[in-house]
């Protein structure tokens, strides 16, 4: 791969069908698309590495995937390699999980999620049967719902009024019920707050709160029991490592370390971007980033009518993260690759984190334990733990400066005290905030996915694809259509490729 220095050199300016802006899942998977195509493409990343949001660190033998973990719907994945006509396993290798999740509840409940229907309901007969008389009703509720989402939603661009505005569209958000919150959808079936917690979950994994946002979600149950939760041999970022290969084998040009600072147009239309190497001359631009953060950013206020900032103020940025990797010389046999610890009152968190826009007093802890599936990933008789909680998008209400430190060690007690000890004395002990998202990828207010799911408007009516202000500027990945999470966004590059490699005659 290019750095910056060598891009100046041979770049030599010539002039591109399609420049990209930022190297995450959806601009990868755009590059790919586009260039199998036959299109001139090149990738511009600021960051050192290619990924995103999804980053690998190794330090003393540890071996950390910092961002997504949580792999769903290979699909989306799969389609990027067979529309390139490679097979995707001679780039990369996924494994299911099964059990996929291990859920602990703060009385000491352990529900592991599964495919198997009945060792499900038994789980949950153990504290509710009532609830587990529910679950087969539940499940096919959601299977309808993502039924519902994949015919209408998922995999399609809705860049005019026709496509969002029709008797087809209408009847299917009808049928999503789209003004029932996911919380109350879920009573309609479960009374026990496990339950609730376990499957209100779900609104997190599009930064959101399951008191807030839309029904919808609830077709994450069916999405994981029956689609699946993969685990990417090595390592998620192998995901990103093979799709980078066959991008380059596609003659995408991608260079790092080079930061666009301006996307520029004539008379209303895109012609290229300045970077900090220069300006380079583009047909067309695909901004990868935060829809938000690059129209602030890189567009000035003339050229985004419709974009202003009022308008930015006005949308609530989803959720953020607070990351400890911990490399440990100790085994925890109470982990599966996927551990979740609740708290007592599971809806304190979300009043905490979209209220008062505060760490949570209570949170939830998210673990992933890749060394549990594999070997390798740390060294002989030690773990590796990716460890995650919600946090607030940046705002004033909370200094990170000043609570870094006790909030990260409030998180290894919050552990110790659920019996994952030792944390203390770990080998590597790194700690992420949301401003280290907002720095390395421009996240806006260091949001993971964008804008929140909490209202129907922000759901069903994210930023779209194509600008309405700038001829030639498309955007893909997780905070545009059709939303957040690592398939979805790579789903987003794919359509948007599509899009354009007609467009533009291929
Ligand atoms: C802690 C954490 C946990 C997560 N967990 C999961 C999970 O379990 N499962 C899941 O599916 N998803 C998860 N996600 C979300 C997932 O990572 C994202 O939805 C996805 O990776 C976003 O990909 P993207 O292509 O939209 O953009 P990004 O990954 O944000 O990539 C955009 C790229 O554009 C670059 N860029 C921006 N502006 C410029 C510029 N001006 N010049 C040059 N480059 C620029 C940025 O540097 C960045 O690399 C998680 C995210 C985080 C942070």
């Amino acid at each position: 791969m290019d750095n910056g220095h060598r891009a100046e050199a041979s770049n030599g300016n010539l002039k591109q069908d399609v420049i990209i802006i930022g190297a995450g899942f959806g601009g990868l998977s755009c590059a790919i698309r586009l260039a199998t195509a036959g299109l001139r493409v090149t990738i511009l990343e600021r960051q050192a590495h290619v990924g995103g949001k999804l980053q690998q660190i190794q330090q003393d033998g540890y071996h950390f995937d910092r961002g997504p973990s949580t792999i769903t719907m290979p699909d989306a994945f799969r389609s990027v390699f067979d529309q390139a006509g490679v097979v995707m396993e001679n780039y990369v290798q996924l494994y299911e999980l099964e059990p996929r999740t291990r859920n602990v509840f703060a009385d000491g409940t352990v529900v592991d999620l599964s495919r198997n229907r009945g060792w499900m309901k038994e789980q949950i007969a153990v504290y509710s049967p009532e609830d587990a008389l529910r679950y087969d009703a539940f499940m096919d509720e959601s299977a309808a719902l993502y039924a519902e989402a994949n015919r209408h939603f998922l995999g399609k661009l809705l860049l005019n009024p026709s496509d969002k505005y029709n008797l087809q569209m209408l009847r299917s958000l009808l049928r999503v019920r789209p003004t029932v919150r996911l919380d109350k959808l879920l009573r309609r079936y479960f009374s026990h707050p496990h339950t609730l917690a376990m499957f209100g979950r779900y609104a997190t994994y599009v930064g959101s709160s399951p008191y807030l946002s839309p029904s919808i979600f609830a077709m994450m149950g069916h999405v994981e029991a029956e689609v699946g939760i993969y685990g990417v041999k090595g390592g998620t970022y192998l995901l990103i490592e093979g799709m980078t290969r066959l991008a380059q084998e596609k003659g995408v040009r991608i260079l790092t370390g080079v930061e666009v600072h301006q996307i520029v147009t004539r008379h209303g239309k895109v012609i290229g971007v300045d970077t900090d190497r220069g300006f380079m001359e583009a047909e067309q631009v695909v901004a990868n980033g935060d829809v938000l953060s690059v129209n602030r950013l890189l567009l000035a206020p003339e050229h985004r009518k419709r974009m202003s900032d009022a308008r930015i103020a006005k949308y609530e940025p989803s959720i953020s993260g607070f990351v400890t990797l911990a490399g440990v010389r100790r085994k925890y046999d109470q982990l599966l690759h996927h551990t979740v610890f609740f708290p007592e009152q599971y809806k304190l968190e979300f009043d905490d984190i979209f209220r008062d826009r505060r760490m949570p007093s209570d949170p939830t802890i998210y673990i992933c334990y890749s060394g549990y599936s594999e070997e390798g990933m740390a060294p002989e008789g030690a773990s590796n733990l990716f460890i995650l909680v919600n946090a607030p998008y940046l705002s004033q209400a909370w200094n990170w400066e000043e609570q870094k430190y006790r909030y990260g060690e409030f998180v290894l007690e919050q552990l110790e005290a659920r019996g994952i000890g030792g944390l203390m004395q770990s080998e590597v002990l790194i700690c992420y905030t949301p401003q280290h998202i907002e720095r390395d990828t421009l996240a806006h207010q260091g949001s993971i996915y964008g804008i929140s799911s909490n209202s129907v408007k922000q759901t069903f009516m994210r930023p779209g694809n194509q600008s309405k202000d700038v001829q030639g500027l498309w955007y893909v990945g997780g905070t545009t259509h059709p939303g957040g999470g690592t398939p979805i966004v790579t789903l987003s590059g794919q359509l948007v490729g599509e899009r354009l490699a007609t467009e533009l005659g291929r």
